[in-house]
């Protein structure tokens, strides 16, 4: 029923993620549950930035009794563990990134889709857009908008 989870990550990589999982989760008053486990792990194999209905298919394969409303449960405290990012959209939509080093994202204007974008801006970039006045600057988010392979053609 519980089929082997192939992943790009390999064995190493999985105990590692493990124990990184238990020591954010216990930072932060959470338990561990293989539930959560089985998230976090699909987050970290994938560069897709799935929304929460796309890592609710992917992980009921290995547990086919999870619900929807777990995974979400279990994003979100990630997330509030720093262990993951939720990118939030205008229309009320949300990924998620088990990356969690800054950096820009590409955005297909037709599907939605989301890639990481290799290169990063040099860190001074922010000065030339100058101070805001009545806001305190924490850093920004870079966007790349256009057309992905697939919606291009
Ligand atoms: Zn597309
Ligand atoms: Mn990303």
């Amino acid at each position: 029923m519980s089929p082997a989870i192939v992943s790009p990550l390999g064995p190493a990589s999985f105990a590692k993620a493990e124990a990184v999982l238990r020591e954010a989760l216990e930072a932060n008053g959470q338990r561990y549950t293989e539930q959560r486990a089985a998230v976090y792990r699909h987050l970290l194999a994938t560069d897709s930035h799935p929304t929460a209905d796309e890592v609710f298919t992917a992980v009921r394969s290995e547990i086919p009794d999870i619900s929807l409303a777990t995974v979400y449960k279990a994003l979100e405290t990630l997330v509030g563990c720093g262990l993951a990012v939720k990118l939030t959209y205008g229309d009320g939509s949300a990924r998620y990134d088990g990356r969690t080093d800054p950096h820009p994202h590409a955005r297909c204007l037709a599907c939605g889709a989301v890639l990481d974008v290799p290169g990063h801006l040099p860190n001074d970039a922010l000065a030339d857009l100058g101070p805001v006045a009545d806001f305190s600057v924490e850093g920004y988010r870079l966007e790349l908008i256009g057309y992905c392979n697939t919606c291009r053609t």
